[in-house]
């Protein structure tokens, strides 16, 4: 079968959790992203008019989070830093600062919105593996944070996606044996064969997808300088990664060239 490792894949519940909840968010990002890149832009705006301070660039061009704290910044990077938790909505909750980078707060609006705690424990999840407890929490959240934008009519759309992708069993889909009424609406077809093949092809897609996306994220954080502990646990993580795409003949063949590079890096 084409997709025989797939489904092997997609026979492990966790597994497929770590798929399903990777790919709503790339449902919510794409449904909120015209919203929010206009509120960010005039957001920071905003900001640079009311305090022309803001307008000074990164001291060192290299401010960066350690772990996912932001300490020892520049006094630019600090002012944006102090301006970022004026308008945090909760100011007793914990900010993670890791995925960010101060110096670019002065000229990418879209740095400030990089806060987002979900998404970073479910792409640092080292077995790409998430519990049915966390994707109970997980759906919680991303529920209320949809229904906060309901102003906004895709956003109707973005919370039916969402809900098919976290109620549909992929596994059904991969190995092309059964029918679900509610797959029409995830872009899936079940009315024939060949169209339940095509659903294994879209299901490899978004996993190619999500991989793809930490795999570049931990290859960027390789190449560049960060301090000894962050190092570690990146390069831990990539070695990690790289020995799942080994053991899964499809995806080393998709990620070959990855894989030398990671590789190479090791050497
Ligand atoms: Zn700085």
């Amino acid at each position: 079968m084409v997709h025989g490792e797939l489904e092997f894949r997609l026979n492990d519940r966790e597994y497929k959790n770590w798929l399903k909840a990777g790919r709503c968010l790339l449902i919510l990002k794409d449904g909120l992203h015209p919203f929010v890149n206009n509120r960010m832009r005039a957001f920071h705006r905003d900001l640079l008019n009311k305090n022309s301070h803001l307008r000074t660039p990164c001291e060192t061009s290299s401010c960066k989070p350690r772990a996912n704290k932001l300490s020892r910044v520049c006094r630019a990077c600090s002012l944006w830093q102090t301006v970022i938790l004026s308008h945090h909505r909760q100011p007793d909750s914990t900010v993670n600062w890791d995925n960010c980078s101060p110096p670019s707060w002065r000229t990418d609006h879209w740095e400030l919105a990089k806060v987002i705690r979900y998404r970073n424990e479910l792409m640092h999840s080292c077995d790409f593996r998430v519990r049915d407890d966390w994707m109970r929490r997980y759906q919680t959240s991303l529920t209320h944070l949809v229904r906060q934008f309901s102003n906004i009519p895709e956003m109707a759309a973005v919370e039916q996606q969402i809900n098919d992708m976290l109620s549909v069993d992929l596994s059904i889909y991969a190995s092309g044996q059964d029918q679900m009424d509610s797959a029409d609406s995830v872009g899936l077809e079940s009315d024939s064969a060949s169209q339940l093949k095509i659903s294994a092809d879209l299901i490899s897609q978004w996993e190619a997808e999500l991989l793809q996306e930490r795999l570049q994220e931990l290859l960027h954080a390789a190449a560049a300088p960060v301090d000894d502990d962050t190092k570690t646990l990146d390069a831990e993580q990539l070695m990690t990664l790289g020995g799942f795409l080994k053991a899964n003949r499809d995806l080393a063949e998709r990620f070959s060239a990855e894989l030398q590079a990671i590789d190479s890096l090791k050497a």
